[in-house]
């Protein structure tokens, strides 16, 4: 799959190593062949595509930082540490082992710009790649230390004594990706005593990488048998983080954001970015502390770059992404590992009390086909069905009730129609969520009878 948002696919079937070289020659281009860091995560494909990926920036005269094996906010840091043009990771993030994927990172250390993912794709589909002659042709230089960098500044935001000396037991399931090759070691230099499963970096993962509850009965169970204090799990790229409670409480995706502002509100106020699906429990947490949140569209890259215009304080997605621009505009989960423990040490409470602390929603998520015209039309429809409601066109449509939200946008890829409803309680969550679908569904049957 080829677009202005990357090239992803599985791995011998829609991606092969003549997509990933010509793409990597267009942003060769797009940087004006200057100096690029490339890092992958473990998965088996990485030197597949390392080596496409370096053929690509070499055929356009850029000079290749390797720098190995690395989660994706490693490889960010050193892109800004080593001032270089830019930088690619090969990394299919959350998705299952048989995917790869290519992320473009900005001299800045933010992921492209919408509209430069649309240059970069200009150049790959018009075939306006400039190839340099042999004599301009540069080297693949290896350099070390992006995960020493990245813990180093991870220690460095945080009090290291006052977390050392709780002496914490946490169990970290790495999923066999990059977060076993940095998260245990920083919990070891924050006093931490660490037990790991999945932690082999390997690629072959012992469950699907989503950091969701349904991937993390292992680390739960850990977890209790273990008597440890917290669960942490990441993603094959790290940059998200999910939790499991002293009690073996497997967490949703929204809590390590939750968690986090709370704690960095505490210490000093600012604005909070998130994107517009994100729970209505961090503006109740944001408004305790008279401070306000500000909605992006979805999508990471519209967090940082909100954020970094801004200058938030903190910031992130429902997903497990948070985003700490004291480290940088990039979503850590590294770092918010780091976070959280000293939230724990600051409070001298279990992590199951700093949970039930926070406001309680439910997000109830579900899609439709919509083949019946496009979603601009859907939309309009959909504006006179509510019409007595609040509304919210961001990105997509959002419908504020006095029960909750409901929120329905177009997928990018797929004729599919996404709708996220949440509210106090799961059975209200749950219509709301089929109240939008009914109106789709009517929407598109009074369109099909129209074109009978
Ligand atoms: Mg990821």
């Amino acid at each position: 799959m080829v677009g202005v948002s990357g090239v992803r696919g599985i791995v011998g079937n829609s991606l092969v190593p003549e997509v990933v070289t010509k793409f990597s020659a267009a942003f060769g281009n797009l940087v004006h062949r200057g100096k690029v860091i490339v890092g992958a995560d473990t998965r088996t494909s990485n030197d597949l595509f390392r080596y496409a990926v370096f053929s690509g920036l070499l055929s356009v005269g850029c000079e290749v930082i390797d720098i190995g094996i690395c989660p994706t906010p490693s490889a960010q840091l050193m892109v800004e540490k080593l001032k270089v043009e830019g930088g690619i990771v090969i990394t299919g993030s959350h998705n299952p082992a048989e995917w790869n994927a290519l992320k473009f990172i900005r001299p800045d250390g933010l992921f492209l710009y919408p509209e430069e993912g649309e240059r970069l794709f200009c150049l790959y589909k018009k075939d306006e790649i400039k190839y340099v002659s042999w004599n301009e042709i540069k080297r693949v230089n290896r350099e070390k230390g992006a995960i020493e960098n990245h813990l180093e500044k991870v220690l460095s935001i945080v009090d290291r004594e006052k977390i050392a000396q709780k002496r914490f037991k946490v169990v970290v399931d790495a999923c066999n990706g990059t977060g076993g090759l940095i998260t245990p070691e920083l919990l070891r230099r924050l006093g931490c005593e660490v037990l790991t499963i999945n932690s082999e970096p390997d690629g072959f993962f012992a469950h699907p990488p989503e950091p969701v509850p349904s991937n993390l009965e292992a680390l739960s169970r850990m977890v209790k048998s273990q008597g440890a204090d917290i669960g942490f799990a990441h993603d094959a790229d790290a940059d998200r983080v999910a939790i499991v409670t002293e009690k073996g409480n497997i967490l949703p995706e929204d809590y390590p954001l939750l968690l986090v502002t709370k704690f960095i509100l505490g210490k000093r106020k600012g604005l909070v970015v998130t994107n517009v699906s994100t729970t209505q429990a961090l503006d109740d947490i944001v408004r305790e502390f008279g401070s306000l949140v500000k909605r992006t569209k979805v999508g990471d890259i519209n967090v940082s770059r909100c954020m970094k215009e801004e200058r938030a304080v903190v910031g992130g997605e429902g997903n497990g992404g948070v985003i700490i621009p004291e480290i940088h505009y990039a979503r850590d989960g590294i770092a918010a590992v780091a976070l959280i423990l000293e939230y724990m040490a600051d409070s001298g409470e279990p992590i199951s009390y700093l949970v039930s602390n926070l406001p309680r929603y439910y997000i109830i998520k579900k899609k439709v086909r919509f083949t019946q015209g496009n979603f601009s039309f859907l939309k309009d429809q959909l504006k006179r069905e509510f019409y007595k409601s609040r509304m919210d066109f961001l990105d997509g449509i959002k419908i504020i009730l006095n029960k909750g939200w409901i929120h329905i946008r177009a997928s990018g890829t797929e004729p599919i129609v996404r709708i996220i409803a949440e509210s106090k309680n799961r059975e209200e969550a749950e219509k709301l969520c089929n109240l939008g679908i009914e109106k789709i569904m009517k929407i598109s049957n009074s369109i099909k009878r129209r074109k009978e």
